[in-house]
């Protein structure tokens, strides 16, 4: 399994070292060239949304990464990167890969309350998650599964082969949310190996 880390900006080194704790390897995607090779899932890290939306369009890689995604390849969106991925950004109106069906809220908890650190539940078992200038969720469209809620606000979900968080797992040592999205990759590899009668 091979998994491409967006290393346009942002918290990217950290979602390597775990997928590298756990035994996975490990690509920088930086230019539209590295996108071409042989890879199971992406990640997208936390940052600025803005700025990483204009390097993809910039770096021509952003009609490649949607493809991708609309053809079932796992994606993980965190924080930022929940950003990119959304369909709608209720008080923006940007609009980055939008292939994930809710409706975002950026820099929603306000400057004052803006980072924080909590343990609440991921799928029911108990994580610690840090929050920086997060995004929550307002909506969720069909086929959306929430997995966690965090004062009453959506903060985690899955619709098909998207994973996206408004916290940060990567900056824990809680590895649950990497083992959460290594499972959908491997899921997604059986799956693709059945198609092709391997
Ligand atoms: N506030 C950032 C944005 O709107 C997200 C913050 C983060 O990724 N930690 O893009």
């Amino acid at each position: 399994m091979k998994i491409g880390v967006l290393c346009l900006q942002g918290a990217f080194i950290e979602h390597i070292n775990i997928l590298n704790k756990l035994g996975i390897e490990a690509f920088e995607i930086r230019q539209k060239k590295d996108i071409y090779q042989k890879f199971d899932g992406i990640i997208l890290p936390g940052g600025e949304s803005t700025t990483m939306g204009k390097l993809l369009r910039e770096l021509d890689i952003f009609d490649i990464l949607i493809d991708k995604i609309k053809n079932d390849m796992p994606v993980f969106g965190t924080c930022a990167g929940l950003l990119l991925l959304s369909k709608e950004i209720a008080n923006d109106n940007r609009r980055h890969l939008s292939t994930l069906n809710v409706i975002a809220k950026r820099n929603a908890y306000g400057r004052q309350l803006g980072s924080f650190n909590i343990i609440e539940k991921f799928n029911g078992k108990d994580i610690p998650m840090t929050f920086i200038r997060a995004p929550y969720i307002e909506k969720v469209g069909e086929n959306v599964e929430i997995l966690s809620i965090v004062n009453d606000k959506i903060v985690a979900v899955r619709e098909k082969n998207q994973l996206a968080t408004a916290f940060h797992p990567e900056l824990t040592d809680c590895y649950d949310v990497h083992e959460y999205f290594i499972n959908m990759v491997e899921n997604n590899i059986k799956n693709l190996n059945i198609k092709r009668g391997v």
